[in-house]
Parts: structure tokens; sequence; C-alpha cells
């Protein structure tokens, strides 16, 4: 029998990330536009607990596609962990008539979904929101690009100090367990080089780099650092360098969360809304715990189980590069 869907919950889960605001207009306006309610969800799981749920109109997502953040706040929910916490998120879609769901964020975010899609028969659709990037199926998830674009501004503005008083920085930057953010920044801020977790010889290349003495050819020198155990982070580094070279002036810059703010690109603001369609678009047609991904500009749905598990590489080529270039 079809499952005939007439109303979703639409919510932000995990860490914000530019765009999800984008997100969230274009699954409202097109759930709305196929004649489905939208119910708006606060604070991720944790408001499908205790209930902050209210019905949205097309107003309601007027005038937020261009603001960070997520006018749906955001929260970590420990209680959605427990058999008990999701059935009352289950009750309490039973009670606002939620027959849908679409979740708005990262791995984790997505972990819980498809438990409780398999709990309780819930159709769920998500949509990566997290500047990691470091989700399967996707080559780009929404806020990537524009945390990229806000790190390499500010990297441009530490060059300039860094080559006034000719010192060596190490600029971490966040990601996680992937280096999308800290090597893509690298090659668009003319880096001499970028640690990343996926590559363990790079440290070797930037000892190698400074045993060459880069500083011959060079007044500043920039490392990128994505924050991670398996890189150390950028004090760890540096207190190495300090220690096994004393001639550099080394210092640190941690961008920490400012890189998860600020305006979305017009790049992400696309993505979401293409994203969001396609969420509605995939309901639609009966499919359930799926990722929306993009690859090579075609929507693809994603199983959660793939999204969650499977590997990102990043492209190892771009490492080479970004070393060819740093002579
Ligand atoms: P980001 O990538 O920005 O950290 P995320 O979606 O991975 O985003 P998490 O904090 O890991 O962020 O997960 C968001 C929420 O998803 C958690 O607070 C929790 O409510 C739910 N969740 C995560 N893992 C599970 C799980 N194993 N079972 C049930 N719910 C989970």
């Amino acid at each position: 029998m079809k499952y005939e869907i007439k109303c979703i919950g639409v919510l932000t889960s995990g860490g914000d990330s530019p765009g999800m605001n984008a997100a969230i207009r274009s699954v409202t306006r097109a759930a709305i536009f196929n004649g489905i309610r939208v119910k708006a969800i606060y604070r991720g799981y944790k408001g499908l607990i205790t209930g902050e749920i209210t019905e949205f109109q097309t107003q309601n997502v007027s005038n937020i596609i261009q603001q960070g953040g997520t006018i749906l706040k955001s929260a970590r929910c420990a209680e959605f962990r427990t058999p008990e916490g999701r059935k009352m998120a289950f009750d309490n879609m039973e009670k606002h008539g939620i027959d849908a769901l679409v979740v708005i964020g990262g791995d984790g975010t997505f972990t819980g979904a498809r438990i409780f899609a398999q709990e309780f028969n819930v159709p769920i659709i998500g949509l990566p929101g997290t500047i990691d990037n470091d989700l399967y199926g996707t080559d780009s998830t929404i806020g990537y690009d524009t945390a990229l674009n806000t790190i390499v501004e500010a990297v441009d503005k530490i060059r300039d100090t860094a080559s006034s008083h000719e010192r060596l920085f190490f600029i971490e930057v966040m990601g996680r367990d992937a280096g999308f953010l800290a090597l893509n920044s690298g090659l668009a801020s003319g880096a001499e080089a970028a640690i990343i977790p996926e590559k363990k010889t790079q440290l070797a290349q930037l000892e190698e780099l400074v045993k060459n003495g880069f500083r011959k050819s060079k007044n500043s020198s920039i490392v990128l650092v994505a924050e991670s155990e398996l890189t150390g982070g950028a004090n760890a580094l540096a207190e190495h360098m300090r220690t096994e070279y004393p001639e550099y002036d080394v210092r640190v810059t941690i961008l920490g969360h400012l890189q998860r703010g600020g305006s979305p690109t017009a790049y992400d603001r696309i993505i979401a809304s293409r994203m969001g369609v396609a969420a509605i678009e995939a309901l639609l047609e009966e499919q359930r715990s799926v990722m929306i991904g993009i690859v090579n500009d075609v929507i693809v749905n994603v199983p959660f189980t793939k999204a969650i598990k499977d590997d990102k590489p990043v492209n190892e080529k771009l490492l080479n590069v970004l070393h060819m270039l740093s002579i």
C-alpha cells in the first residue's frame, strides 16, 4: 500500500553549518509546493522529544537564505541515543501528525535517524549539513564551501603579519578526522604545506621543507593543520618545530568557531536549495533512510549506512600540487 505523506517534520542537528537555513527554506517550500504540510522541530532531536514543534508556512522561511547558523537551532541530544528517548520522539511525531522527517546534519544525525527509522518504520531523508565535508556520497556538504572561503580569507590576513615578521605560522582548521578543509584551504591560500590526518608522510615532507631551508626563498611560511588526534594539532607541531628548529619564529593560530559562521556562499545556497527539493522528491518516490548527495552535479540518494560508514578519500593529487607549488 502506498504510504501517503501529508506532513513532514524538519530539523537541524549536530554542529551548525552555513547553508542550513537555505536547506530549511528549500525543504519547507518544496513540501508546501507539493501539498505537504511542514512542522518545524526546534533543537534537533531534543525538540522532537520535548515537543518543541510548530507549523511553518512559506513566509516562515522568508529572508533566511543568506543567514548563517540555523533558525531551528541545533543541539546534541543524549536522550535520543536511548530507546526510551526515541519512543518519546515517535509519540510526539504521532501527536503532531508528522508522517516523515527531513534531518539536516552530519554522521551522528544520520546514525540516530537510521536507528529511529528502523525502530518505528518512519520515512527519513537526510541532508548533509556539516563544514567538515566528511560524508561519503556527496562531492560537497552544505557549509563546506563557505567554511573554506572563510579560512582562506583568514589565512590571507595572517599571511600579512607572517610576511612582515618573517614568521612560520601553523594554522589549525576544523575537519575532525577529515583533511578537506586543511588541504583545500592550503591550496587556495598558497600555503607551504597542509598536515592532514589521511596522509602520515606530510609531516616528513614538512621536515624536508624546513631542512632545505624554505626560508631562503620566502619571507613567510604558512602551514595548514587539520585538528585531529592523528595530526596532533597545530600546538604540538609548533612545539616540535621550536625545539628542533629554534631559528624559526613559530606562531600558532587556531581559527576555531569563526569557521562555522557567516553568510553562506552562492555555492552552498545552491546545493542546499537543490538538496532540499530533492529530499521532498525522494520522499514522494518512497525513498527511505537515504542522504541526498550531489556527485558530478547530479543528485544521488545514498543509503545512511554508506554515507556514515564508507570512507571519503581526499584527492591525494592535490597534495602533490601543493607540494610542487610550495618551492
Ligand atoms: P557534526 O558532523 O557537525 O558533528 P553530527 O550530526 O555528526 O554533526 P552529532 O553530535 O554526532 O553531530 O550527532 C547529532 C545527534 O544525533 C546527537 O546529539 C544524538 O542526538 C544523535 N545521535 C548520534 N549518534 C546516535 C546514535 N548512535 N543513536 C541515536 N542517536 C544518535
